[in-house]
């Protein structure tokens, strides 16, 4: 395990902003990041941890270290009639769990397909789409401990997941290194095809009892369609969440914009789609010098390829003000912004 230095972040993340680790490493084993920990941490000052780079804005060059994870592997803990269960090292794609677990006709996270980034960060978001959310297969997650080296065991409860939120983002932030997820599989049917276009697109292709593999065609399709692929235009998917509002609030912003869409909430809150408030901003399809919101999803920021991370980060200040003046409604980040 070699730490190097200058390393170029382009290609490790996805809005492909071209910063600069002052030390970077690569890891392969819990070894090393134990060893890490226990011999080098305390040469570096910060320490940043990367999966697949696709939840992360680097407005600057890195100091201190960054920890590309690259431990790999899925495993089939145990099974019954029903269920399976099944541990994937932190550094798996994400996509690939799904793609293992649809194939073999396994049911929960075919929702979940096509969200880029590793397994290992999945839980510190809650990652979500279309109606299903981590939390929903979870079971619990290996955790090493940053200044011990020591494992610790997190449940589902002991992650506090909310929507796009967990521990990891509050009094447990930058504290784990999560090394392993395990999840629990349905082998029945339970399917959740409401949410979006899935219904639709399952028409379309007239399939009538879908299995999870069709869903997850579905969902791939309907994201393709919509989403801008990296590859093409760097960008990290949602930049903001979907506010939460009280009742009351949001009776004072309707009177205002009768068309206001919303969704009710278990506690009696609103949840407004943020993409319809920037929308509403006239950010839609706006392009500032090398950065800007998407043409088919506002809530997008792209860059058009030579943005700096600052800029953008700017550009998310500009529209996050502007909605705020518009509104009273102050958008919060999605995406890691580190700075
Ligand atoms: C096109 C596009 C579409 C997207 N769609 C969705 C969507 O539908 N739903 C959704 O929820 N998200 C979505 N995202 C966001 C992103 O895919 C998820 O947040 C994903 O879980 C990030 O994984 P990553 O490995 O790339 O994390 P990174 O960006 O590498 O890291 C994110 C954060 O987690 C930390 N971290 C990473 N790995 C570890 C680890 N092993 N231990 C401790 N900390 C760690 C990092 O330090 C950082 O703070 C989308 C992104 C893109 C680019």
């Amino acid at each position: 395990m070699d730490i190097l230095e200058q390393i170029s972040l382009k290609s490790y993340n996805t809005f492909g902003l071209d910063v600069k680790a002052q030390h970077f490493c690569a890891i392969t084993s819990k070894e090393d990041i134990e060893q890490l920990i226990k011999k080098e941490w305390k040469n570096f000052h910060r320490h940043l941890i990367l999966g697949g780079g696709s939840n992360v804005l680097l407005c600057k060059d890195v100091e201190g270290l960054v920890i590309k994870n690259n431990i790999v592997g899925i495993e089939i803990l145990k099974e019954d009639e029903n269920n399976v269960w099944v541990k994937s090292y932190s550094g798996t794609t994400w996509h690939d769990v799904v793609l293992f677990c649809v194939d073999k006709g396994w049911y929960g996270i075919e929702n979940l397909s096509l969200i880029p980034g590793t397994i290992g960060a999945a839980p510190i978001q809650n990652i979500g789409a279309y109606g299903a959310e981590l939390k929903d297969v979870f079971v619990e997650l290996e955790a090493i401990d940053l200044e011990t080296a020591s494992t610790k065991i997190f449940t589902k409860e002991q992650c506090q997941f909310g929507y796009r939120d967990s521990i990891f983002k509050h009094e447990a932030k930058g504290k784990y290194f999560i090394f392993s997820v395990t999840l629990k599989l349905s082998k029945q049917p339970n399917i959740n095809i409401a949410y979006g276009d899935i219904q639709k697109v399952l028409e379309e292709k007239n399939i009538q009892s879908p299995n999870a593999k069709n869903i997850s065609d579905a969902v791939i399709q309907i994201r393709e369609s919509k989403l801008p692929n990296p590859k093409d235009l760097g960008n990290a998917g949602s930049f903001f969440k979907n506010p939460e509002i009280t009742t009351t609030e949001f009776n004072r912003i309707q009177q205002v914009f009768p068309q206001i869409p919303k969704y009710d909430l278990a506690n009696g809150n609103k949840k407004i789609p943020a993409a319809w408030l920037i929308e509403q901003c006239g950010w839609k399809g706006k392009r500032i010098g090398e950065t800007g919101n998407h043409a088919k999803q506002a809530l997008v920021l792209v860059n058009y390829g030579n943005a700096k991370g600052n800029e953008i980060w700017q550009h998310a200040l500009h529209v996050q003000q502007s909605v705020q003046e518009k509104f009273g409604i102050l958008l919060e980040p999605e995406v890691n912004v580190i700075q």
